[in-house]
Parts: structure tokens; C-alpha cells; sequence
């Protein structure tokens, strides 16, 4: 009887999913990125309904994967090198980070052995930073081009992903994610017939989402509001 009393019925987590989701116009997704946080608090999302989560690197993601329901549809947010492709290969649903020609072919091999097609997002460099990440806008227009990326039957190239400078200046942050859309909408056009669902554009995170939002984001990348602040941010983020 005593500890009846101050359980919770909600959880924050459920709270928190609640709070980023509600602004949401329909059709923009959620990947909640549960990276550094152990599996139970994943569960506990997945407890309020979500299904689609986010991780960055790719021994994490697999440890988390076998300890979690099977129907979640997981999304690869971080940078990948070639010889982990193999590991997340069999279940993973979308690859957000995809930013030269070798990387894909390794996806679409190994996709190829497991007889799945991966959704995969072009990694677009946006934030004007020195960064070893992300394509070019000139270099994303040129792997974009049909005849290169014809021979890949088990990718699906779904769209662009970008992440903005790490900065205060929302001005900044509104007109990189607008370049990032208008060279989506550019992209979108080139190749609607041959190419139907180039439609999805990832962009916002947890401070810079609801501008991200506003400039036609399609899937946001939630970390932090929904799992709280990290201790650990590792190399990269
Ligand atoms: C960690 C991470 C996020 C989420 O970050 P938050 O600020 O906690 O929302 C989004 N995208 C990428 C690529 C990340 O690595």
C-alpha cells in the first residue's frame, strides 16, 4: 500500500514524447535517439507507443537491438565506417548518414546477402563547420546522378540528412536547414519519376527542432527531450 501511492502512472519519458510530439504537424516523424542511455530507458518509450529509434554508433546499436522488442524500426544516425556495415545490415530499417560512393556500395552488398532493401538519407555538410562528415551540396548533386546508383537494388535512397551548426545564432541554424531544403525540393524534382520516394529530409535536433520544423523537416532526431541530458557526449556529438 505504501509505495502505491507516489508511483507514477506516466512516466517522463512518456511525458517528454508527449511534449516533443505534440507541436508535430502530421506526417513529421520522431527518431529518438537513445544513444549513452541504457536499453531500459528505450523501453520505456517503446512502453508509451514509439517505435522508431535512433542510434549513432554501431556496436551500441546491435547490443540495444537484442535486448529490445523486435517490431522497433531502427534508424543509424551516426558516422559509419565500412566494416560495421555487416553488423547492423540485418535489421537496420534507414541509415541517415550515408556521405561517399563506397559506403554505399558495402550496404547494398550486405543488404543484398539479407534480402532486404535499407532506406539510406544522403549526409549532407550544412553547418559551414570544418567537419570530416557529410557531403558537399556539389558532390551530393553528382552521386544523385541515376546512372551512378542504378546498380544498387537493395538501397532506396529516400532523401537528404543535414545537422546545422551547434550554435546560438538561430538565424544561422534557419537559413543552413533552408539551403538543405531547397536543394531537397531541387533533388526531389530532378528525379520524381524515376525515383518517387526521394521524400524524406532529416533535420532538428533537440534545440534547433522546431526551426528545423518550420523549414520542412520530415523526421527530427530527439535526444535529449526525451531521454535527458547525456554525461557522456563521445567523439562526435
Ligand atoms: C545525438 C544525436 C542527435 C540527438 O541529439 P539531441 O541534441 O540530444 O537531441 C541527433 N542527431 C545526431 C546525428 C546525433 O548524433
Amino acid at each position: 500500500m505504501s509505495t502505491s501511492i507516489h508511483q507514477n502512472t506516466t512516466s517522463d519519458i512518456a511525458l517528454n514524447l508527449k511534449e516533443v510530439k505534440a507541436p508535430l504537424p502530421a506526417g513529421v516523424k520522431v527518431v529518438a535517439v537513445g544513444k549513452t542511455h541504457p536499453a531500459s530507458l528505450i523501453q520505456e518509450a517503446y512502453d508509451a507507443g514509439h517505435r522508431i529509434f535512433g542510434e549513432n554508433k554501431a556496436q551500441e546499436l546491435v547490443d540495444k537491438k537484442d535486448q529490445l522488442p523486435g517490431d522497433i524500426e531502427w534508424h543509424f544516425i551516426g558516422h559509419l565506417q565500412r566494416n560495421k556495415v555487416k553488423d547492423i545490415a540485418p535489421f537496420v530499417q534507414y541509415i541517415h548518414s550515408v556521405d561517399r560512393l563506397r559506403l554505399i556500395e558495402e550496404i547494398d552488398k550486405r543488404a543484398r546477402q539479407h534480402e532486404r532493401v535499407i532506406d539510406i538519407l544522403f549526409q549532407v555538410q550544412i553547418s559551414g563547420e570544418e567537419s570530416k562528415f557529410g557531403l558537399s551540396f556539389e558532390n551530393a548533386r553528382a552521386l544523385l546522378h541515376p546512372d551512378r546508383l542504378k546498380p544498387f537494388e537493395h538501397i532506396r535512397i529516400r532523401g537528404l540528412m543535414g545537422i546545422a551548426a551547434n550554435t546560438d545564432d538561430v538565424d544561422l541554424i534557419r537559413d543552413q536547414f533552408r539551403d538543405l531544403k531547397h536543394f531537397f525540393d531541387e533533388m526531389r524534382r530532378k528525379y520524381e519519376t524515376i525515383r518517387p520516394r526521394f521524400d524524406e529530409l532529416s533535420m532538428g535536433m533537440t534545440h534547433d527542432r522546431d526551426i528545423a520544423v518550420e523549414e520542412g523537416s520530415t523526421m527530427i532526431r530527439v535526444g535529449s527531450a526525451i531521454f535527458g541530458a547525456r554525461t557522456y557526449k563521445g567523439p562526435h556529438l
